[in-house]
């Protein structure tokens, strides 16, 4: 598909808020809430922050919520009665300044919740998502998108693109057809574009390893003592999924009052003891070099091989938030090498 470049003046944007509010849409973009920079919903430009590499929480819970509501549950004398979540109750929602990171992020998502098995409240609650990220001008040390195949102007997975070009204005990529309906709807905002440079503006991230090399390697590594050494600081605290843009661990539970209930999905993280553990008290993945193994194969090997995609796109954010700062980029460097 074509891209169409336009200019959205830095006033346009805050008009674009606006016009999408009025018009029902619920607008999420990254704004501070005490020491996290979290997506929430906003009601006008001024309480997005632009002071962010990337947000604490991805905005994956968009499409994923941390905790959703599957049914509703009754319990009556001869029988049990559901009712399903009716899709069209689901909001309009535009995310506005996921990182390229994290708009394909949802690519590795969707391809894991349309696999085997097609998750239609995932893909329905991404069909009413329009995503408009914005490039990266800035980058830390955890940041390796360049790594995984991405970069931070990246136009992958994102319906629109923003980069800040001078006097605070933006060049905007106008990539999918949900990209080009939003923008029709709004035509004054977009101005015709001047030429501009984009790579002038994005962030230097250096490649640390070949990914092509990770992948083909890590795929004879199950019985390699990497694992063991990778894994000794790992406390098992699951912060790294809990933050992760494509990791897709969840279970169900039920919460029941009386006779009625509700079932709920719920993230959950390969990287608890509990997470695999059978009825009879077997547990697969004992020991947590197995479960730091499934973690890097999971993404670098399985996801690769069955799905034609990796499960990580470069964000940092599992070694940001690492209590023992465990460096995925670092690990995966080692695994190139190995
Ligand atoms: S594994 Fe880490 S770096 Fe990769 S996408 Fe998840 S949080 Fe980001
Ligand atoms: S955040 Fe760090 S310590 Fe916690 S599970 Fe992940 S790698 Fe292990």
């Amino acid at each position: 598909m074509d891209i169409e470049k336009k200019l959205l003046r830095k006033s346009s944007l805050s008009t674009l808020v606006n016009n999408m509010r009025a018009d029902g849409k619920t607008v999420f973009a990254p704004t501070k809430q005490n020491t996290q920079i979290a997506f929430t919903p906003i009601s006008s430009l001024e309480e997005m922050t632009e002071d962010y590499i990337v947000t604490n929480q991805s905005p994956k819970s968009v499409a994923f919520p941390k905790t959703e509501k599957l049914l509703n549950y009754q319990v009556t004398q001869f029988d049990i009665t559901n009712e399903g979540v009716n899709p069209r109750e689901f909001p309009e929602v535009v995310v506005l300044g996921a990182r390229p990171c994290d708009a394909a992020g949802f690519e590795s998502l969707t391809a894991i919740f349309t696999w085997d098995y097609h998750d239609f409240l995932y893909t329905e609650r991404l069909k009413k998502t329009v995503l408009i990220g914005i490039s990266c001008a800035q980058k830390d040390d955890y940041c390796f998108c360049t790594s995984v195949k991405g970069s931070p102007g990246s136009t992958r997975g994102s319906d629109i693109l923003l980069t800040k070009v001078d006097n605070g204005d933006y060049l905007a990529e106008i990539i999918t057809e949900k990209g080009k309906s939003l923008a029709g709807q709004y035509p004054a905002l977009f101005e015709d574009a001047p030429e501009v440079d984009k790579e002038k503006y994005l962030a230097r991230v250096p490649v640390k390893f070949d990914v092509d090399t990770v992948v083909q390697k890590s795929g004879g590594m199950f019985e390699s003592d990497i694992w063991l050494e990778q894994s000794f600081r790992c406390i098992g605290c699951g912060a790294c999924a809990y933050v992760c843009p494509t990791c897709a661990c969840f279970d169900i539970q039920d919460e029941s009052a009386g006779s009625k209930g509700q079932r709920l999905r719920c993230w959950d993280s390969c990287g608890f003891k509990l997470f695999t553990i059978h009825t009879s008290g077997h547990n697969p993945r004992e020991v947590q070099s197995q479960r730091w193994r499934q973690r890097v194969l999971h993404k670098f090997s399985y996801m690769p091989d069955r799905l034609n995609v990796t499960g990580c796109i470069g964000c940092g954010r599992c070694g940001r938030a690492c209590p023992v700062d465990m460096n995925l980029s670092e690990h995966l460097v080692n695994i190139a090498q190995a």
